[in-house]
């Protein structure tokens, strides 16, 4: 079985330490210049050239059985070049959707599903006049391209909207959403198998660092609550409606019992790397499983977990490492704020995980 990846960061890289022990061979398909030390021996990269045929760069791939993709600004073109030589999981549709901002808040909006109240734009005109239908303060977002909060723009007053406004380059897609006042964020990792068998894993709470994913704890004590009921739905009419093959990511705000999506992420994802600790089935071998068909594993773990990330830092001593904790390191040179590494951590008391992470914070950050 081989598997070709679009990119070749630390998603690649978990998903082929996961899959070699599949017996899956990997091929890695990068753009001229992009770094790829994370997936450094883990399996063939191959730099993209745009004048390939499909026949040319399925060749050049190994002639996979699957092309997956480790994030969501992919060129569709060439997943839709190879979808009748091997099997294209996410299509390429699915994740068209989840490249537009504005694109994936109709499509949510077409199932019912509800997100923060937005408005799109695409320039300067557009823009002024949205944001006056919307009213101060809003939340201004590029549609395209944006990711762990860059591409994005605060507005809550009216100095705030006059330099927007200023701004160059004003004539693109942008989606304008009004605030959310929400009591926390959570995330949730669905997978979905090409025969369309469904699994979930527990609702995430995620707390962010300078719009950075910093921490998430799996919430492993309401299996069967309201939210995760409705978040179970909300992630099957997703999965179902896009003919979704592989793992997705579900982001929401909560309010009370009210879940509202913020965003998709066709892709293994961050928030789920705690289920490579524990008792489960990690949700990159589930995404393995899903492309390859295969039966998917268990995403129930019997035990509280949590991940901390290492944002440009890693620990000082690494044999302060308890037996509760799992260290990953990408390969990756530290800079500020950029994402190394990651920590699982597990035990059976809340309190106790709670007062560990608290601790492992103190000494990382
Ligand atoms: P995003 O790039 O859409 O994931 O946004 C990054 C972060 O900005 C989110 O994790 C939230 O903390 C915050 N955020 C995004 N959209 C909204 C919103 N409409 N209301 C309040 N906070 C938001």
């Amino acid at each position: 079985m081989r598997l070709a990846i679009i990119g070749g960061g630390q998603l690649a890289r978990m998903l082929a330490l996961d899959g070699w022990r599949l017996g899956i061979h990997f091929t890695f398909l990068v753009e001229p210049g992009e770094n790829y030390s994370c997936v450094n021996g883990l399996g063939d990269v191959v730099e993209l050239d745009k004048n390939m045929s499909a026949d040319e760069l399925f060749k050049a791939l190994g002639k996979p059985d699957v092309l997956t993709v480790e994030k969501e600004h992919v060129d569709a073109d060439i997943l839709n070049m190879l979808a009748d030589k091997c099997r294209v999981a996410p299509n390429a549709d699915a994740v068209k959707v989840t490249q537009h901002r504005g694109r994936e808040k109709n499509f949510l909006r077409s199932l019912d599903i509800q997100t923060a109240p937005y408005q799109e734009a695409n320039s300067k005109p557009s823009l002024a006049s949205s944001i006056n239908k919307m009213g101060l303060p809003v939340l201004v977002k590029s549609s395209e391209e944006g990711y762990d909060g860059r591409g994005q723009w605060m507005l809550r007053n009216d100095d705030d909207l006059k330099s927007f406004l200023a701004e160059d380059d004003l004539n693109r897609d942008f989606v304008i959403e009004g605030l959310v006042d929400f009591d926390k964020e959570c995330s949730m990792i669905a997978a979905r198998s090409a025969d369309g068998d469904c699994v979930f894993y527990p609702l995430t709470d995620n707390v962010h660092k300078n719009g950075i994913l910093l921490t998430s704890y799996a919430d492993t004590n309401q299996s069967d609550n309201a939210l995760t009921q409705s978040a179970n739905a909300i992630a099957k009419s997703i999965l179902n409606k896009l003919d979704y093959v592989g793992v997705l990511a579900i982001e929401f705000f909560v309010i009370g019992n009210q879940l509202i999506v913020n965003e998709l992420a066709p892709r293994v994802h961050n928030s789920g790397h705690w289920s490579q600790a524990t008792d489960v089935c990690s949700q990159f071998e589930n995404h393995l499983r899903a492309v390859f068909n295969l039966p998917l594993g268990d995403t129930q773990p019997s035990t509280h977990v949590a991940m901390v990330n290492l944002l440009g830092v890693t620990l000082d001593k690494p044999n302060k490492l308890a037996s509760n904790m799992q260290l990953h390191e990408y390969n990756k040179e530290p800079r500020p704020n950029r994402k190394i590494g990651h920590i699982n951590i597990w035990h059976e008391s809340l309190d106790e995980l709670k007062l560990q992470v608290k601790n492992l914070l103190e000494e990382l950050y």
